[in-house]
């Protein structure tokens, strides 16, 4: 999988990406990262891409032709019209269906603007997908691309080592994880629960999936109308509620 992204810091998104994780599966060939910096297509010898709004108003805009051009070069290179996904305040926000819809593409374009924001006349040539990290306003797109580019790196086949966390995680199924505890089986007094020491499997998957309802009903209420629940949950549900 390939993310191009179209930035002015592109020193901060290879910094980021190539650590940790996401920076094996780069060594690894499994993920690619192309950035490209938009000033290389200022078209002028200042290196100046932005400039004053038009109609007056606070701070600076990004300017079309050097983000346009920048995005040519990378449909110059690889031959097609890739998703262009443009990081806005004013966008879809990012969830974990996203991710697995985006992890499916061969190629991803991420447009990170500055400033004011970016020419509205280019963001209708060429954007695809308007999308936002939250209702929260950023300084530029660089932090939410790398967020984006990390959900969807774990999606790819090979770069977490076991592959099957990434499929029950929290958000698969529309619940939350349930919670995890590791060595030692007691700290400052607190016990792991005794199933999970039972050598059960069975009981060990029925208490992960009450704990996972649990959670969410507890944390994140708004996810419950989407999850896929069996009768006997509704019905463990109900009888849970009346305790
Ligand atoms: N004036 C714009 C508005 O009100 O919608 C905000 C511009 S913001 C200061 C600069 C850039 O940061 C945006 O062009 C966008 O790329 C990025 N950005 C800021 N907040 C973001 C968020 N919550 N999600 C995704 N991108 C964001």
């Amino acid at each position: 999988m390939n993310f191009h992204v179209l930035t002015l810091f592109p020193e901060m998104i290879e910094q980021g990406v190539n650590t940790s994780i996401t920076g094996r599966a780069v060594s690894k060939g499994l993920i690619q990262l192309n950035t490209i910096n938009i000033r290389d297509f200022a078209g002028n010898r200042y290196g100046q891409v932005d400039d004053y709004p038009y109609g007056g108003g606070a701070g600076m805009v990004m300017q079309p032709g050097p983000v346009y051009r920048s995005y040519q070069s990378v449909v110059d290179k690889i031959g097609y019209q890739p998703r262009v996904i443009y990081l806005t305040p004013q966008g879809k926000v990012f969830n974990q269906k996203m991710a697995e819809d985006f992890s499916k593409e061969e190629d991803l374009v991420f447009l990170c603007g500055h400033y004011e924001g970016i020419d509205e006349r280019v963001l209708e040539m060429i954007v695809t997908d308007h999308v936002s990290i939250g209702d929260y306003v950023l300084t530029g797109g660089e932090l939410p691309s790398m967020v984006m580019i990390d959900a969807i790196s774990r999606l790819v086949p090979g770069v977490l080592n076991n592959q099957v966390s990434a499929e029950f995680e929290s958000f698969h199924d529309n619940l939350l994880e349930y919670p995890q505890y590791t060595r030692p089986a007691e700290f400052m007094g607190k016990k792991v629960p005794e199933i999970l020491l039972s050598g059960n499997h069975a009981k060990v998957d029925q208490w992960r999936r009450q704990q996972s309802v649990l959670r969410t009903m507890e944390r994140r209420p708004d996810l419950m109308e989407q999850a896929t629940l069996t009768n006997e949950e509704l019905q463990w549900i109900e009888k849970y509620k009346h305790i």
